[in-house]
């Protein structure tokens, strides 16, 4: 297994600007690192210079202690696990996994025999091997492609978008399966995807890209938690983090729906500003008839007409229109662009549990 580092990544195409720009990100052994970001933000052209079908403009990719930025992809011994899992369809799960090692000549039929069986025990696929990859299910597909990256003793094993072509409940059941055996198996790996809610659950860390630059790294909880900017802001958290028009009062925070208290820290943080964007989780809203008196006080409470109600069974959103005052409607709307997403919309959304009884086109 190995460390992955890189300092000051470059890639340019042509004249435009950077796909990959100045980045420097350190991999630990044994880590599971999620690259993730919008489209062209340059996440594939990251892991493709990691595993060496890209060249890099500059900067230097070290892995495992040796600087790789000339050396030929098989010199590399890393792993790609594909989105289709590139298994061939004539050979059985056996012989896919045997696969790189008939290829490379190195091994007896003994030794490919044994690596093999070893492989397939470790991800329960010791039943299946003379099965065919179209008599498998998504999940034991996942794992054969696993199998072939293990037999091959890689240094670390580097994921494109796997599951972006299953449907919701089996990417589900995937991500479970991944994260389980990459923890199993405690190998390094590198993880691509534009699916926020995929890399916060999948990984130890997720390094947040745009436009080429590194945004933020960080476990999942302060992504979340501690974004670093706006962007990393609007892009974790489903729904979206509400983005707000807000003035600083003297003491008090105004928000579009009324003001509220600032600790003497916030306070201290945004010293003179005066108009600013201030950033409030669906879930930090509560059904005011069920909010403790005594906390009542450090809230705002405001009567909102809700346009639409989303049930979920174990929560609900409701979407509150919200009309943008004019002196911060251009400002929210260069964010929006910036965020590449649809995060910053015209209106306020605020998850309840069910207990808050809310219904379509009613004032809560
Ligand atoms: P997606 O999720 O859509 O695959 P991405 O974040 O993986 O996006 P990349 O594929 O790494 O993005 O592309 C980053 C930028 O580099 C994009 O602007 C893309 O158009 C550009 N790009 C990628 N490959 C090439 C190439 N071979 N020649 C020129 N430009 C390229």
């Amino acid at each position: 297994m190995a460390t992955i580092e890189m300092n000051n990544i470059v890639k340019q195409y042509g004249d435009g600007f950077p796909a990959v720009n100045d980045i420097s990100l350190d991999i630990a052994d044994g880590e599971l690192m999620i690259l993730v970001g919008p489209s062209g933000c340059g996440k594939s052209t990251l892991l493709r210079m990691i595993v060496g079908l890209e060249d890099i403009t500059s900067g230097d990719m070290v892995i495992g202690g040796t600087r790789v930025n000339d050396l030929a992809p098989r010199d590399r011994n890393l792993a790609m696990v594909f989105q289709n899992y590139a298994l061939y369809p004539h050979l059985t799960v056996y012989e896919n996994i045997a696969f790189p090692l008939r290829l490379s000549k190195e091994f007896s039929n003994d030794e490919i025999d044994r690596k093999v069986r070893e492989a397939s025990a470790t991800l329960e696929l010791d039943e299946h091997l003379s099965r065919k990859p179209a008599n498998l299910s998504g999940g034991q597909r996942q794992r054969v492609a696993m199998g072939r990256a293990i037999v091959r003793d890689a240094q670390a094993f580097l994921f494109d978008e796997p599951l972006s072509n299953l449907d919701a409940k089996l990417r589900g059941q995937m991500r479970t399966e991944i994260s389980r055996l990459q923890k199993k198996l405690g190998v390094t790996t590198v993880y691509v995807t534009h699916d926020q809610t995929e890399a916060m659950t999948l990984g130890d860390r997720v390094a947040v890209l745009k436009k080429g630059i590194l945004q933020q790294v960080a476990t999942p909880r302060e992504l979340y938690e501690h974004p670093v900017n706006l962007f990393v802001a609007g892009f974790i958290g489903s729904p979206p983090m509400n983005m707000l028009p807000a003035k600083v009062n003297g003491d008090r925070l105004e928000l579009p729906f009324g003001s509220v208290p600032m600790t003497s820290e916030v306070k201290a943080v945004l010293g003179d500003t005066e108009l600013l964007i201030a950033g409030v989780r669906p879930e930090h809203f509560e059904d005011a008839s069920l909010v403790d008196e005594a906390i009542k006080p450090h809230g705002v409470e405001f009567d909102a007409d809700v346009d639409v109600v989303e049930w979920l069974g174990n929560e609900q959103y409701a979407y509150i229109p919200f009309e943008p005052p004019p002196e911060i409607a251009g400002q929210l709307a260069d964010l929006q662009a910036e965020t590449d997403s649809e995060s910053l919309r015209t209106q306020i959304v605020v998850a309840l549990d069910t207990a808050s009884r809310i219904r379509d086109g009613e004032s809560t």
